[in-house]
């Protein structure tokens, strides 16, 4: 594997910080090394940096090994590592799809890294000749969200697939949604590509968006590298018990995403009825993209009657269109009984 072709020098040959935690791993029975205060336990105690306990738990969920997972302050730490590791500033650049989640193209510019964009076709899938014909040798990282956000559908899996293939660089697929849609997406494949990372969140399927938890999945080697780069304890105890206590309840998460589809499915066929309602696009995910006939009145009139939905009028594709979230039964009855009541 030839993971050195693609890592910043300056991070490859990179000595990390070496905390008290990492110097000494075990049992002992009195701990003066980390000038923590006695007093307070558990929480007076540094966190593991690596968060073992919680990793195979996940990896075991997951079906994948603990060594290749990250875990991040949120996929938002997961995207910016990327950054971290891969691309220098003023000189590489990444790649993405318009429309697309927009914390891609804010981390480059943060990272003072090129951003570039390819706009999906009508379908908004991937033009994957176009994608691949804004690759140089500069292009470090290219960012694929599927399902995507706003969009709501997947990616067809095998223009994924062929970008994996004829990328020579780093491939993130941002899986934010997956749980949402009906197949198990690209974590499965991430014994095939050495360029390939998978990002899943606590924040969406696992109802936790504020525990603030990301995850990255990659090849050991990889994650190494990512791991060298991180906060020493970028996740707090806290958030490392709560996420174990969550994945021990993962049947009723499951009901609960197998709730939001059911939703999913009433909501579409509810708004699609609407004479207000042009179109209402496929979705794998926990939201639908809507396009109205006057998406700035009706986005007006709905925060107006303490309803609020996202106005994605602006972007690329996506006129007069709204991302409509999936919500307890109650709140879509809410949300369409309003829209049956507007009036221009
Ligand atoms: C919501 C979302 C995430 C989750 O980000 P977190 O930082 O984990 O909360 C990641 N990617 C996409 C595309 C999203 O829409």
């Amino acid at each position: 594997m030839d993971l050195e072709k693609w890592v910043r020098p300056n991070i490859w040959n990179l000595k990390p910080y070496s905390s008290a935690r990492d110097e000494f791993k075990g049992e002992a029975s009195v701990f003066l090394d980390a000038n923590e205060n006695p007093y307070n336990a558990p929480y007076n105690r540094y966190p593991d940096p690596l968060q073992w306990e919680l990793k195979k738990k996940i990896a075991e969920v997951k079906g994948v090994k603990p060594e290749s997972i990250f875990l991040g302050v949120g996929s938002d730490e997961c995207i910016d590592v990327l950054f971290r590791a891969f691309c220098e500033p003023g000189i590489d650049n990444v790649l993405s799809v318009d429309p697309t989640y927009g914390m891609y193209k804010v981390c480059a510019d943060i990272n003072n890294v090129e951003y570039r964009a390819v706009c999906l076709n009508a379908d908004f899938d991937i033009d994957v000749e176009a994608l691949l014909d804004r690759v140089d040798e500069h292009t470090k990282v290219i960012f694929l969200c599927s399902p995507n956000n706003p969009s709501g559908n997947l990616l067809s899996y095998s223009k994924i697939e062929r970008v994996l293939d004829e990328f020579d660089g780093i491939v993130a697929v941002d899986e934010a949604y997956i749980d949402f849609a009906d197949t198990p997406g690209f974590l499965p494949r991430l014994g095939d590509y050495d360029n390939l990372v998978v990002m899943h969140t606590f924040s969406k399927a696992w109802g936790s968006a504020a525990a603030r938890l990301g995850m990255a999945f990659a090849s050991s080697e990889m994650i190494a590298i990512f791991n060298k780069i991180k906060y020493p304890y970028n996740i707090n105890l806290l958030t490392q018990q709560y996420a174990m206590q969550l994945l021990d309840k993962k049947a009723t998460v499951r009901e609960q995403v197998e709730g939001l589809k059911a939703g999913r499915v009433a909501l579409r066929e509810q708004l699609s009825q609407l004479p207000i309602v042009r179109q209402v696009y496929n979705s794998d995910a926990n939201f639908l993209l809507v396009r109205v006939d006057d998406a700035c009145g009706i986005y007006n009139y709905l925060v107006d009657r303490g309803v609020i939905v996202r106005n994605r009028h602006k972007i690329t594709l996506c006129g007069n269109c709204l991302r409509i979230t999936i919500g307890t039964p109650a709140e879509n009855d809410i949300l369409i009984d309003l829209l049956n009541k507007y009036t221009r």
